[in-house]
Formats: structure tokens, C-alpha cells, sequence
């Protein structure tokens, strides 16, 4: 399924102020908020408006979209950094919704779920993140890459929902507990009443029991699974970014953890990286330095770059070419390509060219 526009999502136009978009999401807000509108699909719809405001609000959220699309905030932020800085308490106020103090906490937290480690009012724990490994090379930096890997991970069991029971059985409130996942012990000693909290041993925490086990994860509600994930590497990385991919990493029982992708990009035969500056080595011959000349180079980019050697060129002088550098990885722009010269000494002469060398030095002393 594609992700809509978030400028479509508000129905405002690509070069809207921040005023415009938020005129236009307080208006959507009062339609779809499920406070109000308890039609089938609203809290969706508002999720959606909330998220497109989130990110168009956000100056640099909004450069990032604008310039990567959908995949420059995915892989940038988890859904809760999505959210995180946008002011929704303002627009929420006076509206008669009450998200209490900390507005944005709260909206996220209620529509989108809690995304701590650990919740500790159901004891349930996220899923822990992976990390990937990937080596590109320095053209594909250049270009940008759109890849699928392979990533073995524990996904949620399908055939029984996550809840471990089989089909149409579900699990029961653990008897001993009675679903708090706890016992608490009492020792009376001497110094008083000592009260212990131990973790329920039925049910190991979980506060529910499952009497026939789904067969296809054995009770776990989770299996192991290779999952084959599209992966946006944006034109201009580096060696040793991280991308994150929020909520690829492993299934838990309170959502799943991130998958951060780490980008090893490999040297290069003819460039070497500097930044977004490329520098590189080009041979000349002696004439060529010494009477200058108009050359062209090879550029990453797979075309051409034109330079001139002026007279005199000594060896190791270097040139810029403009905009052949790596291209910027936030905003538009390339850095430059530096050219070093290296001079070609001529070796097994003809009987012509030495002697043509000889006069030469003869008339340089
Ligand atoms: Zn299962
Ligand atoms: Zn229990």
C-alpha cells in the first residue's frame, strides 16, 4: 500500500505557510477527532492528519519530506520522534478535547501506543532492536540505493494472533495471580510483617494461562521469521550512518523494536572521500604541465569533467571542479571534485626523443 502525500492528506499545497497547514489540520482535527466522529475509520483518518501536521509543521521534519518523501522520515524517526516537538496542546485547547497537561505525550500515547521499553503498569516489554549491517559502494552513495535485505528476526504468530493459544481457544486469567503476574508473600518475623513480591511462577509474569498451546509457535505467540525489507539508502551517505527503521526490529509483547541499518560504504579505486568533496589523481605528461593543456577527467558521477592545466603546472598542484563532488545528503547541491596532478616522466626513449630532450635541456640552462 503507498502512504498519501501529507500534503494531499491536509489538502494544502506544497509551498502552504505554517499557518495554512495549521488551519488546515485544526479543521480536519474537529471533523475526524474520535472524540466526535464515531464513524468506522475516523481514528484512523485522524492518526493520518495528525502525523501529516506532525512532520509539515516541523521545518526540518518538512525539508526531509520534501527532498526524501515518505522514506526520509520513516527511516529517521520513530513514531514517536515524529511527534515529538509538534505542539498539538495549542491547537487541542479551546477545541474542548482534554489531553490534560503534556498534550503531546498524550495524544501519542492514546492513539498510538506506549513505546517505552518496558510498561510497567502490564509488565510487558517491547521487542528488542536489531542491527544490520550493510557494505555499498561509494557509486551507489552517490546515487542512492533502493534494496531488499534479509533480516531473520522473531515476528508475532500469525496463526494465533500473538496470544500462543490455539485456534479458537484463548488464554485464561492465571488462577494463581489472578492476572496481576505477581504473588506477594507474607513472612512475619520478629521485627514485623515482612511483605515479599515475587513474580508469578504459573504464569511467569504474564498473568495468563494458555491450556492447549498454538501449534505452530508452541504457546510463544512469536516465531522466527526472514523478513524481506525495502531499504531507501538516500543519495549522499556516508560511511557509518544509521538508519532507523522504526518498528522493524523484533516482535514484543508491548510492539515491536527498531531495525537500524548501519551503511559501510566501501573505498574506491579512482576517488577518494573527503566530506562531500571527492579528491582523486590525474596523470599528465611533462609538455602537457609545462605548456598547459585542456584535459578531461572521469567523474563519479559516470560522465566527464573538463579541466585546464595551466602552464607551469608542477607536480601535486591541484584543481577544483565544481559540483562534481557527492551530492548533499540534506538539501540540494554537490560538493566538488579536486584533481591532483601527477607528472608522467617519459622512460625508453627513441633515438628522436632523446635527442629532442638533450636540445631541450641545452636550452633550459
Ligand atoms: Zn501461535
Ligand atoms: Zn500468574
Amino acid at each position: 500500500m503507498t502512504k498519501q502525500d501529507y500534503y494531499d492528506i491536509l489538502g494544502v499545497s506544497k509551498d502552504a505557510s505554517k499557518a495554512e497547514i495549521k488551519k488546515a489540520y485544526r479543521k480536519l482535527a474537529l471533523k475526524y477527532h474520535p472524540d466526535k466522529n464515531k464513524e468506522a475509520g475516523s481514528e484512523e483518518k485522524f492518526k493520518e492528519i495528525s502525523e501529516a501536521y506532525a512532520v509539515l509543521y516541523d521545518d526540518d521534519k518538512r525539508k526531509l519530506y520534501d527532498t526524501y518523501g515518505h522514506a526520509g522520515i520513516n527511516q529517521q524517526f520513530s513514531r514517536e520522534d515524529i511527534f515529538r516537538g509538534a505542539d498539538f496542546s495549542d491547537i487541542f485547547r479551546g477545541m474542548g478535547f482534554d489531553f490534560g497537561f503534556g498534550g503531546v505525550e498524550n495524544i501519542f500515547e492514546r492513539f498510538f501506543g506506549h513505546r517505552g521499553d518496558f510498561d510497567r503498569r502490564t509488565q510487558r516489554r517491547r521487542g528488542a532492536d536489531l542491527r544490520y549491517d550493510i557494505e555499498i559502494t561509494l557509486e551507489d552513495a552517490y546515487q542512492g540505493l533502493t534494496t531488499e535485505i534479509l533480516v531473520p528476526r522473531t515476528e508475532r504468530c500469525d496463526v494465533c494472533n500473538g496470544s500462543g493459544a490455539q485456534k479458537g481457544t484463548s488464554p485464561r486469567t492465571c488462577s494463581r495471580c489472578g492476572g496481576s503476574g505477581q504473588l506477594n508473600a507474607s513472612r512475619r518475623t520478629a521485627f514485623g510483617v515482612f511483605t515479599q513480591i515475587t513474580t508469578c511462577n504459573a504464569c511467569q509474569g504474564k498473568g495468563t494461562t494458555i491450556d492447549k498451546p498454538c501449534l505452530s509457535c508452541r504457546g510463544t505467540g512469536k516465531v522466527q521469521q526472514t523478513r524481506s525489507i525495502e531499504l531507501k539508502i538516500p543519495a549522499g551517505v556516508d560511511d557509518a550512518s544509521q538508519m532507523r527503521l522504526a518498528g522493524e526490529g523484533e516482535a514484543g509483547d508491548a510492539g515491536s523494536g527498531d531495525l537500524y541499518v548501519v551503511i559501510h560504504v566501501k573505498g574506491h579505486q579512482t576517488f577518494h572521500r573527503r566530506g562531500t568533496d571527492l579528491y582523486m589523481t590525474q596523470t599528465i605528461s611533462f609538455p602537457e604541465a609545462s605548456l598547459g593543456t585542456k584535459i578531461h577527467v572521469d567523474t563519479l558521477d559516470g560522465g566527464s569533467g573538463a579541466l585546464k592545466i595551466p602552464p607551469g603546472t608542477q607536480q601535486g598542484d591541484t584543481f577544483r571542479i565544481k559540483g562534481k563532488g557527492m551530492p548533499l545528503l540534506r538539501g540540494r547541491g554537490y560538493g566538488d571534485l579536486y584533481v591532483k596532478t601527477k607528472i608522467h616522466t617519459p622512460t625508453s626513449l627513441s633515438k628522436r626523443a632523446k635527442q629532442l630532450l638533450e636540445e631541450l635541456q641545452k636550452e633550459l640552462q
